[in-house]
Formats: structure tokens, C-alpha cells, sequence
């Protein structure tokens, strides 16, 4: 019957715990971009490993466990009682009474020594994943003594708390079994008493000390299922606080889809500004506007906030004033994921899943079919490279895409916005990992790509958005210039000629390069 109970349970268990894990799990995709920067992996994941454990143990010790144990002291006190009188009860009932206080403020005490261990073990688990992510440059300045040594100082706190943990349970064992044992020599001693007077016969006092050996079994059990059950729900509390953190960012109730095409993707910042954190004002009343199927290009020295335009086009942050408009519906009021589809982003870091390159590429549209993904990797300029490899698009790309190089992992990510197919593409620095012959290749391939649809080019190299329709230049958070090419170069003052003229070494003065700060 006990192997059956597990068995049943195990499936009510299991599933608790996947429905739960599941819903942290997009819980977390939900939080914003903000939590993400700042979050630190691995102790993240050791949260939800351990909270989900600590679900798995909590139900079991309270419907195994503490209901039983209840209504088996609730059972050998009224037989004791009932029996062989008020004061046999009387000391069944306060030894569980002390025995049970006893565990619970020791065990109190003890909960800090659990925390700094726990605490110990996630920063050991962040050194450690930071540390092997960044293998090569560890590598690069030969810190390997450092890091290992960095890691063994978190490893230290650790000993010292999980030895703090194990002393003080040796401390509670100890002190649970002495109330215990008190209890049941003052037991025998009051049977012995009962026995002389004639009241109670040598039966009974096996009786007595059957029963309340009957009740140490569970005793035993309550003290370590406290012990554990406390355990466990500061495990889940850690992984339940997660999930009440909110998403600043989200639908509002009954948000109408954005429906946009080429035709109607016109694109529009109102007074826009913005800051990360109070007093570094990133953006300032920032206004412009891209009409449908345009493209325009940003450009401006690093730092200048040419990425923080497209985080707020894509919802990402939201601008502390000003409103941003796509196909005249202020983002703000859309449902978010409608939102999102209709923008196609190649960030500046592309980042691969540890899977197949056909994966990555498949990602941009999972219901895309073979021949559309090799296409949009026909147009990226990738699938010749992709077919020389023995494995072909089975080759696993590494974790983060670490087994290719800069340019392949641009030329995935364009891939596979292009795969996305949205009226809205926008390219930050997509080209700048790329040597000039693959950078005018793909540069054709993206104007075929943005051809009849709103796009944003964000370039360092001035060279890659020469054909923009409109080039805005951003400065100290403001556009300070706008126009083509042409348009931007009559003026030699202009920071973009300048710009321009530094990038192709035509008058270019130590002066020039000063103000230009690029
Ligand atoms: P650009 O793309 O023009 O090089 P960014 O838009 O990436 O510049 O960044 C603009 C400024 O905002 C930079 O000074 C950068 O340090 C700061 N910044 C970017 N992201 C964050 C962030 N998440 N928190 C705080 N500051 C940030």
C-alpha cells in the first residue's frame, strides 16, 4: 500500500511541479528587459530548481506526513488518558508541547545558517557560469589563479555556513532526544508508582511504554519534516517572489491588434526622452518621423542612443514622455505581441541558441517551411558558407553561436529576420562584423529584403546608408540633422561631413576627430 500511495502521488508531484516550473519559466520571459540585464543566470536557475524540489517535498510531507502525525498523537493521548489517567496525558502531551517548541525555535535560529547557504551556493554558482563564459578572456590575461581563487573564497563562505547548518542539527537532534527521554523516565517512573499502589499491573506499564515509543516515531518524523518543510518553503518563497515581481511592460486590458502593412507602417516619435536611471537623460524630445515603406538610417557617435530609439520602438522601455506612433496607433495602447511581430530587429550582438544552425535560422519563423528558411539564408549570404561544412545546416553552432565568427552570426540574424517577414525591419549595426566584399553583398541582399517596406539602418559606417531616403544624425539625444546623402553632404560643417570626410580620410584633421568623439 506504501509503494502504491508513492506511485499514485508520484503523478500528482511531477505534475505540480512541470505546471509550476512552466509558469515561472514564462513568467520570466514575461519580466522586462530591465530584470534581464541585471539578472544573474545561474543563481536564477538554481532558484527554480530548488523551489521546484521544495513543492515536490512540501506536499508530501504535509499529506504523508503531518496530517497523520496529528491524528496519531491526538490518538495515543486520549488512550493514554482514558486508560490509565490525566497525568499520563498530561505528560504525553507536554512532552510533545516541549518538544514540539523546542524544534520550532531551534529551528528558527537555524533557518539564517540555510539562507547564507543558500545564498553562498547561488553566488558560487554565478562565479563559476560567469567565469566559464568568459573562458577565452580569461584566458587572454591568464587569470585563471584569480578566478579559481575568486571561486574558492564564495566556496569558503559556503563550508562555513553549510557546517553551521550541520552543527546546529547535531544541537536539535541531541536536544529532541533528551526531552524525549526525560519524558519517557518520567512515564515509567509515575507506572512504576501506579504499579506499587496497586492501581496499574506490569501489563500496563508495557502498555504505556509501547504507546509512547509509538509516538516517538512520529515525533521523530515532525521534528525533521519541520525542519525540511521550513526549508523547502524558503525555497519556494525565493522562487514565489520572482514570480510577483511585475512586468512594467504589458498590454493593457482589451488592446486592439496592430494591423500594418508596407502601406501603413509609417513610423512617428513625438517629443520623445528618455533615461535608463533618473539624471542621465538619454533621449531629449526627440521627433521624427519615417514615412511607410522609407527607409531611414541613424547615425551618430557610440553612445549617442541610436539603440535605445529601436528598445523603445520595440517596446522594450518606455519613453518617460512623448509618444511613439506606428501606423498612427500610439504603441502604447496595442497589444504588445501584435507589436512585436510586425518589427524584424538584426541587433548589434547577435546571439545563437546552443543547437543547429537550422534551428537558429528556423527561429525566425518556426512555421516556416525548409525551402523558405534556405532561401532567407540564400538572400543573407550565408547558404554557400553553410553547405561547405561537413555537417551542413545539422552543424551545432556552440553555445551563444561561439563556433562562428562575428559575420556568420550576423549573417544568421539577418537570416532570420528576414524569415520573420515583417513590414518593419530595423538593422542595428548589422553590418559592422563584416569585411567590405560579404558587406556589399548583403547590403544588396538587405535592399532587396527592405524593399517596399519601413526600415531603420543603424551604421557606424557611414558608406552602408548612403542610399537611405532620409539619414537622421543623432546627437547629445536630439536629431541635430536630417536629409540624403546628398542633402547633408553641401553643408561641410555638418557633423555628418565631418563624419563623413573622417571616415574616408578626406581632410581629416586631428581637430575633426576631437569633436567628432566617434
Ligand atoms: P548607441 O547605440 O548609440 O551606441 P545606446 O543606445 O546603446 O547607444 O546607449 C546610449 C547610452 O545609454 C549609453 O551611454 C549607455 O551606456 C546607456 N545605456 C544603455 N543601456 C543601458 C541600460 N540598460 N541601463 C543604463 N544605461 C544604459
Amino acid at each position: 500500500m506504501n509503494e502504491l500511495r508513492n506511485a499514485v502521488f508520484a503523478k500528482v508531484a511531477q505534475h505540480s511541479i512541470r505546471k509550476i516550473a512552466k509558469n515561472v519559466f514564462l513568467h520570466l520571459h514575461n519580466l522586462d528587459l530591465g530584470f534581464h540585464l541585471s539578472r544573474q543566470t545561474g543563481a536564477l536557475s538554481k532558484t527554480i530548481d530548488r523551489g521546484s524540489r521544495g513543492i515536490n517535498f512540501v506536499l508530501t510531507a504535509m499529506v504523508f506526513n503531518v496530517v497523520p502525525t496529528v491524528i496519531e498523537l491526538a490518538l495515543v493521548s486520549s488512550i493514554l488518558g482514558l486508560k490509565c489517567g490525566a497525568a499520563f496525558a498530561g505528560i504525553s502531551l507536554g512532552c510533545v508541547g516541549v518538544y514540539a517548541a523546542f524544534t520550532l525555535g531551534v529551528t528558527q535560529w537555524r533557518t539564517k545558517f540555510r539562507i547564507y547557504m543558500n545564498q553562498a551556493e547561488n553566488e558560487a554558482g554565478n562565479k563559476a557560469i560567469d567565469s566559464l563564459i568568459n573562458y577565452e578572456t580569461v584566458k587572454y590575461f591568464n587569470n585563471e589563479k584569480f578566478e579559481a581563487d575568486r571561486y574558492d573564497g564564495v566556496l569558503k563562505k559556503y563550508e562555513s555556513a553549510s557546517l553551521k547548518t550541520n552543527t546546529s542539527l547535531a544541537l536539535l537532534n541531541f536536544g529532541q532526544n533528551a526531552i524525549f527521554s526525560a519524558a519517557l523516565s518520567g512515564i515509567m517512573v509515575l507506572a512504576a508508582h501506579e504499579i506499587i499502589k496497586g492501581n496499574m499491573t506490569v501489563g500496563d506499564l508495557v502498555m504505556v511504554n509501547g504507546l509512547l515509543f509509538q509516538l516517538s516515531v512520529p515525533l521523530g518524523f515532525l521534528g525533521s519534516v519541520y525542519r525540511e518543510v521550513r526549508q523547502a518553503l524558503i525555497d519556494m518563497q525565493t522562487m514565489f517572489t520572482l514570480m510577483t515581481m511585475d512586468s512594467a511592460i504589458k498590454s493593457k486590458a482589451h488592446a486592439p491588434y496592430l494591423h500594418v502593412d508596407s502601406k501603413t507602417s509609417n513610423i512617428r516619435f513625438e517629443n520623445v526622452s528618455f533615461e535608463y536611471a533618473p539624471g542621465k537623460e538619454i533621449l531629449k524630445d526627440l521627433s521624427f518621423t519615417i514615412p511607410p515603406g522609407k527607409k531611414i538610417a541613424i547615425v551618430g557617435g557610440s553612445g549617442s542612443g541610436k539603440s535605445t530609439v529601436v528598445r523603445l520602438l520595440y517596446r522594450f522601455y518606455e519613453p518617460t514622455s512623448g509618444r511613439i506612433l506606428i501606423g498612427n496607433q500610439d504603441i502604447r495602447d496595442v497589444e504588445l505581441e501584435s507589436l512585436r511581430r510586425a518589427i524584424s530587429i538584426v541587433p548589434q550582438d547577435s546571439v545563437l541558441f546552443h543547437d543547429t544552425i537550422k534551428h537558429n535560422l528556423h527561429y525566425g519563423d518556426l512555421c516556416a517551411t525548409e525551402e523558405e528558411v534556405i532561401n532567407s539564408a540564400k538572400m543573407a549570404e550565408i547558404h554557400e558558407s553553410i553547405v561547405k561544412w561537413p555537417q551542413g545546416y545539422e552543424t551545432e553552432v556552440g553555445e551563444r553561436g561561439l563556433k562562428l565568427s562575428g559575420g556568420e552570426k550576423q549573417r544568421v540574424a539577418i537570416a532570420r529576420a528576414i524569415l520573420k517577414n515583417s513590414p518593419i525591419l530595423v538593422f542595428d549595426e548589422a553590418t559592422s562584423s563584416l569585411d567590405s566584399l560579404t558587406e556589399h553583398n548583403i547590403l544588396e541582399a538587405l535592399r532587396r529584403a527592405t524593399q517596399g517596406r519601413t526600415s531603420i539602418c543603424i551604421a557606424h559606417r557611414l558608406s552602408t546608408v548612403m542610399d537611405a531616403d532620409e539619414i537622421l544624425v543623432l546627437e547629445n539625444g536630439r536629431v541635430s540633422e536630417t536629409g540624403s546623402h546628398e542633402i547633408l553632404l553641401q553643408n561641410p560643417n555638418s557633423l555628418y561631413s565631418k563624419l563623413w570626410k573622417a571616415q574616408n580620410h578626406q581632410g581629416f584633421t586631428s581637430e575633426a576627430k576631437k569633436s567628432l568623439k566617434v
